[in-house]
Formats: C-alpha cells, structure tokens, sequence
C-alpha cells in the first residue's frame, strides 16, 4: 500500500503526465510566459464552467479577496462582516485595505457562518459579508443574499475551498459557488480542489462594469499601458499556470466524484463511530470536500492526531487558533468567549486525509485505526 498523505499531488501529475507536459512545453517554446494564449482560454473556460460572465484571473486566491475588495470602492473604516472560522487570508485583506473585520459566529454543524447571528453584526459602517465555503460546502447564500439586499450591502463569496458546489435556491435554481454574490473569488493553490503547480486565483462576477474594473486593479491600475487610472496592484495567473489549468479543469467533475467517494465510504465507516461526529451536509448545497472535518468528542481531538500520527496517518486542523484570538487581530477587539462555536470548533474538529488517488486499502486502515481508537 502507499504511504498514506493528505494529498497526493505527484500521483494525480503522473496520471495525466502526457497531457500537462505538453502544455507546459508548449509555454516554453512560445515563451509567451506572462499573458499567453492559456491564460485568456483558461479564463473563458472556467468561467464557463462555473457560468458566471467574467473570470479575472489573479496571483491567489488572497490578491483575488484583495483586488474584489479595492474594486468595489470601499472606505477606511467601512465594516466588512466575516466568519470568525476561516482562513486567514480573509480577514487579512480586509485589515490591509483599512477596513474593519467583523467577526461573526458560524453554524456548529455546517462551519459555515451562522446567518442567524447576521443582522446583529449589521451597523450603518456595514458595506460587505463575506461568507465563505468551508471546506467545500456552500454558506446558506439564499438568506445570505436577502439580507444583503435588505441592507444594500455587497456579497464577495470566498469560494477557495469550494470550486465546483453548487447551491440550490428555493425556487430550484442552482448556483455555483463563487457566481451568487457580487463578486466570488477563488484560489488554485496545489492543494486546492482545483490546483495549479504553483499560486493562482480568480475573481468572478456577473457585473461588467465591475469586471473591467477588477481587470484593470490587478494590472496596476491601468487600462492601456502605462496609463494608470487608479492605484492598483501586479497580480497574474501566469502563462504556465494556466496551461496547467487548462488541463486540469477538464477533470475537475471527476476528481469532485472522487472525493465524493472518498467522503460516503469515510461517512459509511465511521458514521456509527461513538466520539466521533461525520460531517453534516446542509441539504442545499452539494459539497466538493475540499477537506473531510469531523468532529471529536470529549476532549480528546489533540490525543487523537497524536495516535494517528503514531500509525501513519496524517491529519490537519482546520483551524486550531480562532482568527479573533491570533495576535495580529487582537487590535479588533475581540476576546475569548465572543464566538463560542468557533472556539469550540478549533478544540474538536480534524480533517482526515481526502484527495483524487485515494485507494480502498487506505481506506480501510485509516477507518480500522480511527474505529480501534474509539
Ligand atoms: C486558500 C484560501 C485562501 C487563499 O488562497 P491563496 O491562493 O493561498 O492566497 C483564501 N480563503 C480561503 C478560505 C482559503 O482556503
């Protein structure tokens, strides 16, 4: 059996091998390295995919919450309303632009922001929510939206974890992740579910006037070169990543499938695990399980890694120090106690190794192992 690893990035290279080194060769004979023919292929593409108008390729996923941030005009002072269980590089951006994070609690079973908790955090500061898609699964975007819409605020949709879910509204209409909001922004980190050999990102709206703006902000503000209309920044999606892309994103469905799989076979195995709760999928959204978090209980989730550890099975936490209680956003004026979901979430939560080249053998020891434990 092969080492079991939370991904597994050479085994998905080697199986499309022919096909990527192709593309990459194909770069380096152009030498068209910065704004090849890929990148605008792999721009229409994906906003294809996702059937959203633009996708504005970018760095990574954080110049991308950036440059969505900076295009839609906001203010120092203005306040932005984000979960307190994310990635840093959300409320990171926010801090950088001058803006102020406000955390909000989120949902102890989807880990997603918690929409009861919303209209509290809402002042006449207020200009944006961020909800973002943990771990695959989409935020609760239809109320999400009626509040937004309610209190004219902007949606920017951190859709990192979740390329490829799709929401469904009451009226049956289904959205992909990062296409309902005003602005969705993505990231193709290699380990992400969507990954290049290397950073990138993508920013995606519906709104024309918006996309030539967040064009022209991640390219230093100019809209013909050399004529700057705005401060901008320098963040591409460079030729050889999007070639790379190009290939990927045609086996996105199927590498989604796979970790589906991976997710029903843990779900089937552990579901009847006592200490250890599966993850809860919200019934409107599908979820592309960018991560597998489960839960464990009676305080034991630190013990537990260390045992899986001890017997060749790495794990992640997801996240272990809330953003509200890290050193850098002390200055927001949160304290412990203030998210107590969030709180409790970085004490029991673990993500167990999920990716495209999983096989059944490792499947069954890492289920057998964590059984052994409980
Ligand atoms: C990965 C991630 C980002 C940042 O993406 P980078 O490409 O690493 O900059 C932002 N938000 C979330 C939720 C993420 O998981």
């Amino acid at each position: 059996m092969e080492k079991i690893q939370m991904v597994d990035l050479q085994t998905q290279y080697l199986r499309i091998k022919p096909e990527i080194d192709a593309a990459i060769q194909r770069v380096l004979t152009s030498a068209a390295f910065i704004q090849g023919s890929d990148v605008k292929e792999f721009s229409n593409a994906l906003a294809k995919y996702l059937g959203v108008k633009y996708a504005i390729t970018c760095g990574n996923g954080t110049d991308a919450l950036q440059i969505a941030m900076m295009a839609l005009g906001f203010e120092p002072g203005d306040e932005v309303i984000l979960p307190a269980h994310t990635y840093v590089a959300t409320a990171e951006v926010i801090a950088l632009l001058k803006l102020k994070p406000v955390f909000v609690d989120v949902d102890e079973k989807t880990f997603n922001l918690d929409v009861e908790q919303l209209g509290s955090k809402i002042t006449n500061k207020t200009v944006a929510i961020v909800p973002v898609h943990l771990y695959g699964q989409c935020a609760d975007m239809e109320p999400i939206l009626n509040i937004a819409t309610k209190h004219n605020l902007y949606i920017i949709e951190d859709a990192a974890q979740a390329l490829g879910a799709a929401y469904t509204f009451s009226d049956g209409k289904k959205r992909m992740a990062g296409t309902m909001g005003t602005i969705g922004t993505t990231s193709f980190f290699p380990t992400k579910n969507l990954g290049c050999f290397g950073d990138g990102g993508a920013i995606l709206t519906n709104d024309e006037h918006l996309a030539t703006k967040i064009k022209m902000i991640a390219s230093h503000g100019q809209t013909k070169k050399y004529h700057h209309e705005t401060i901008g920044v320098n963040s591409r999606l460079d030729t050889l990543q999007a070639a790379v892309l190009n290939v990927k994103l045609k086996y996105l469905d199927e590498y989604t499938l796979k970790r589906s799989e991976v997710a029903l076979f843990y779900d089937a195995m552990l579901a009847s695990t006592a200490g250890i709760e599966v993850p809860f999928r919200a019934p409107n959204t599908t979820h592309v399980f960018h991560q597998y978090t489960v839960k464990v209980k009676g305080n034991r989730r630190d013990d537990f890694k260390k045992y899986l550890s001890d017997n060749g099975i790495p794990a992640m936490i997801y996240y272990h120090i809330p953003l509200h209680m890290q050193k850098a956003y002390l200055y927001v004026g949160c304290k412990e106690g203030d998210f107590p979901v969030t709180e409790r979430l970085s004490k029991t939560v673990i993500s167990l190794p999920i990716h495209t080249e999983m096989t059944t053998d490792q499947l069954e020891v890492i289920s057998a192992t964590i059984k052994k434990y409980f």
